[in-house]
Formats: C-alpha cells, sequence, structure tokens
C-alpha cells in the first residue's frame, strides 16, 4: 500500500519518472524535432475524403495488409518483413515485449534516446549502457567488448542519434553482431532520410537486424502516431504476437498509405531541412563562443562556452524554445536546436547572439 491507501505499482514503475519535455506557447519552437512545416493540403484533403467511405462499424484491417504492402515496396522489402505501430514508440515497445522482459538484457549506449531505456524498463528488461567517445561517436572496439562481455538480447542503436546527430559508421552493426551473436540489433532511424547512411539495405530474413523508422519527423505527421519497422519475417511474426489485435486504426492506415503517394513532397522537405542544417551548422560555426557537434538529422548539439542553462532562458525570453539538456546526464552543457524553417532559424541565430552577449556580460 502507498501511502495514500492505493495499492503500489510494481516496485520498478514505481521508481520510473515519466517522460518529460517542457512546451510553451512561444513564437518559435524548436525544441521536439518536428517537421517545421504541415504535410501537403493535397494529401489532407485526400485523407479527409477516404475516411468518409471508412466503414466505421467494422474492424479495421488487423494486419494492415495494404500498408505494410505498400512500406515494402518503398523499403525495398518484403510485406512480411514490415511491422506497423502507433509511432515508433509501440514498435520499440513490440520489440522489447517479444524479444527483452524478466531476465533479459537491452544494451544502449549513453548518451542516446531516453525511450530506448525507458520503455525496456517498462517491459522489466534490464538496461546495460556502454558510454561513447567525447565527440559522441560509438568506438566499435568498445562497444563489441561491451556486448560481448554483457550478452543482452537487444542491442539499441540511434542513427542518426538523438540529440547528438550522430550517424553510425558503416560496419558498426555488422562488429555487433558478430560480438553478440544472440542479440537483435535495433537501429531507431527516426531521422534516417536526413543521413546519407541507413542500414536498411541489409535487412533480411537470416540477419538478426530491425531497422524502426516513423511518420512523425520526415513525413510531418508526428499528430499521427504512425511508425513502422523492417525486419526479418520471422522477427515480425513475433511482433504480430504481442502487440494489441487492431492496434491501428483505420484513419491511421489510410493516412499512413496516402502519404507515401506524396513522396517528392516529403523528400523536397527533406532536401530544404539538410540544406537550412548545412547552413545554420555554418552559421554557429561563424558566430564561435560554442562547440557545434557534427548532425545527420534535423537538429544540432551545440555546447556553448558561457552558461548553457542561462543561455536557454534568455533564448526563451526572446520567444525562441530549444531543448535544454544542461543537466541529463553525459550531455552537461548542452542545448539542441531542431532546424525549423529559413525564418525561424534566422531568428534564432538573431536571438542566439544577442543572448550570448547579454550571458557573457
Ligand atoms: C522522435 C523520435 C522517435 C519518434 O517516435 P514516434 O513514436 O514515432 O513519434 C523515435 N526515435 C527517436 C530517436 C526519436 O527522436
Amino acid at each position: 500500500m502507498t501511502g495514500s491507501g492505493l495499492p503500489a505499482p510494481r516496485d520498478d514503475i514505481a521508481a520510473l519518472s515519466g517522460y518529460f519535455s517542457p512546451q510553451a506557447d512561444v513564437p518559435v519552437r524548436l525544441n521536439t524535432n518536428e517537421s517545421p512545416v504541415p504535410p501537403p493540403e493535397e494529401f489532407v484533403r485526400e485523407w479527409c475524403d477516404a475516411l468518409r467511405d471508412v466503414p466505421l462499424h467494422r474492424y479495421p484491417d488487423r494486419g494492415a495488409g495494404a500498408l505494410r504492402a505498400a512500406l515494402a515496396d518503398r523499403l525495398g522489402v518484403r510485406a512480411e518483413q514490415v511491422f506497423c505501430g502507433n509511432g515508433s514508440n509501440e514498435v520499440l515497445q513490440a520489440l522489447l515485449l517479444a524479444y527483452g522482459g524478466a531476465g533479459r538484457r537491452a544494451a544502449i549506449f549513453e548518451p542516446t534516446y531516453a525511450l530506448h531505456s525507458h520503455i525496456a524498463m517498462i517491459t522489466g528488461t534490464e538496461v546495460v549502457a556502454g558510454g561513447r567517445r567525447a565527440d559522441f561517436s560509438i568506438d566499435p572496439d568498445g562497444a563489441a567488448a561491451f556486448v560481448e562481455a554483457q550478452r543482452p538480447s537487444l542491442i539499441f542503436l540511434c542513427s542518426p542519434n538523438n540529440p547528438t546527430g550522430t550517424v553510425d559508421p558503416p560496419g558498426l552493426v555488422a562488429r555487433l553482431r558478430q560480438a553478440a551473436p544472440g542479440a537483435l540489433v535495433v537501429v531507431d532511424e527516426a531521422y534516417g532520410e536526413f543521413a546519407d547512411r541507413s542500414a536498411i539495405v541489409d535487412v533480411a530474413d537470416d540477419i538478426p537486424l530491425v531497422v524502426v523508422r516513423t511518420y512523425s519527423k520526415v513525413w510531418s505527421l508526428a499528430a499521427l502516431r504512425l511508425g513502422f519497422c523492417a525486419a526479418p519475417a520471422p522477427v515480425v511474426e513475433n511482433l504480430d504476437k504481442v502487440v494489441l489485435p487492431y492496434n491501428l486504426s483505420a484513419a491511421t492506415q489510410v493516412a499512413g498509405l496516402l502519404a507515401l503517394r506524396h513522396s517528392a513532397e516529403m523528400e523536397q522537405r527533406v532536401a530544404m531541412l539538410r540544406g537550412e542544417r548545412d547552413r545554420v551548422v555554418g552559421a554557429l560555426r561563424d558566430l564561435g563562443s560554442m562547440t557545434v557537434y557534427d548532425s545527420g538529422a534535423n537538429f544540432i548539439l551545440v555546447r556553448p562556452d558561457v552558461d548553457a542553462h542561462s543561455l536557454w532562458e534568455r533564448l526563451l525570453a526572446r520567444g525562441v524554445l530549444i531543448r535544454d539538456f544542461t543537466r541529463r546526464p553525459g550531455l552537461g552543457g548542452t542545448l539542441r536546436i531542431t532546424v525549423g524553417t529559413p525564418d525561424e532559424n534566422d531568428a534564432l541565430l538573431a536571438a542566439l547572439s544577442a543572448a550570448i552577449e547579454e550571458v557573457a556580460a
């Protein structure tokens, strides 16, 4: 019993704190890595039209067959190698339910996306954390030794890594598979389309590799909650066993399918954001007074020479919200900037140079 007289949850759940990311209503929001632009109007119209024909009194297609087939086509895999969830977070949860759980371990490399360890703990999976180099890259030798010693059931990589932007070197997945032959290697590619390299080309039925992607960032559809993975067909069979039946609503399935017909616009947005990312990285380096880490994503991690939390506060006062990681272990003194529209990025750069002077004064 807890103090309130209510029953206590599992001890490990009681010890958890929930996901937290401050939200504020300011003119320039560059804090959660969303797309700065909404999806094409034409897509929204097509979706609303299609919804009128959905038989709402019937359950949706449980296997999301049409959506999986269309995604498989786009990714160059078979439909049996695709699994969909309500956001990639649900895909990660299904992977942990099927391959993690009590008595099993998941390996991560900190600092990385907080939800990997958070969802692991919720599913009762023990988390073992390896580290990264000072520039946040993963040392292949160190990582191989780590997983060889820890014998995890799952190894989570994140490339480009949130929040550092780091893209893993080619060959890292193969190296880790060799070192931990019993493990499923999961590569979270939520930002994969912004980078020059992807592990998706290596997905095959006889390779223990899963690549997870999402509509939340590149498809400008964070509100939709749709994610997916490419995996060996036998892995997908196990994910289908643990996910709740009819997890994907008809509305989600239709949207996911129709969005794929607008991939030209999506690719334009990705190109615009990659261009803006490179421009902002250049401008930040010209500004000086901070370390700017290389990024393959739609966000940039910086470590200012001045007090980073004060800088974050000054930016907020100027109507620019970015992400404050100054108190996150392994990220001390860093801030993460999501790449926005050209105007938003200009506003950020102007506010930043003024705020740096204020904090330094
Ligand atoms: C944003 C993000 C996701 C997205 O989660 P969804 O549930 O698909 O919205 C997944 N992984 C990483 C690393 C992210 O940054």
